[in-house]
């Protein structure tokens, strides 16, 4: 019998409430905001959690922290209204700082447990010469997070969350900025909401260098397709969440 009989890959067009969690403020619009788009339009609900508080990427760096983080939650929320996010959460760890891998893994399982997502978006923290450990942390909180949200012996960080919690499944698990795709979204309908989502995220970027990371977004999306039925792609490696361990 075939592996992908067994564990099929899930289809994220049957999601139908979805928890994208990222590093950075910009991190799931930059990689997937055209998929997600999409996602939305077809009915799923969008949640988005940030884990740091993404201080040390602003541009004005004469902002204090307060000034900064009001213009990086104005970028998120303008951006999220062309997505279609419904709700967001913020978990404020301090950006490229020192904090404790566990911490994160427990305020996952929380919102994990709380939100009830039957699917998951977010970094895949095994990408090859990925060099910001806040993406690597993320990345792999979360697929912890996601195979334990069950296993209800293990903490979260919120006893009144867990003492309330009487499980749910959650399908499967989506990396982006992955380099082992198994599963190309076509965005040709929904690449303009895309750019018009990234372009939101000023207080990160000047005009010159938001115009490279279109450019670039722009030739990756057509490179991506290649070979594909559609012009333009998102790269995905999308699991059953059974498939996130000793590598079936
Ligand atoms: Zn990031």
């Amino acid at each position: 019998m075939a592996i992908e009989s067994i564990l099929p890959t899930p289809n994220i067009f049957e999601a139908k409430r979805i928890l994208c969690v990222q590093p950075h403020y910009d991190d799931n619009d930059m990689a997937v905001a055209a998929t997600l788009a999409r996602l939305a339009s077809s009915g799923a609900e969008l949640i988005y959690l940030t884990v740091t508080d993404d201080l040390m990427g602003i541009e004005d760096v004469s902002l204090s922290d307060e000034a900064a983080a009001q213009a990086l939650k104005r970028d998120q929320f303008a951006a999220a209204k062309i997505v279609g996010v419904q709700e967001q959460y913020w978990l404020g760890y301090p950006d490229a700082g020192d904090y404790n891998y566990f911490a994160v893994r427990r305020d996952l399982l929380k919102y994990l447990r709380l939100l009830k997502p039957d699917f998951v978006f977010t970094v895949d923290p095994w990408l090859t010469y990925e060099g910001h450990r806040d993406h690597i942390q993320t990345g792999l909180a979360t697929a912890e997070a996601v195979m334990f949200a069950g296993l209800t012996k293990i903490a979260s960080s919120d006893p009144t969350v867990d003492s309330a919690y009487e499980g749910h499944d959650i399908n499967g698990i989506a990396f982006y900025h992955t380099r082992e795709p198994n599963y190309i979204s076509d965005i040709s309908s929904t690449w303009e909401t895309k750019v018009a989502a990234v372009r939101c995220y000023t207080a990160q970027f000047d005009p010159a260098s938001m115009d490279r990371r279109i450019a670039a977004l722009d030739a990756k999306s057509k490179q991506v397709a290649q070979g594909q039925s559609f012009t333009r792609g998102e790269p995905l490696k999308v699991l059953d969440t059974n498939a996130l361990h000793v590598g079936i």
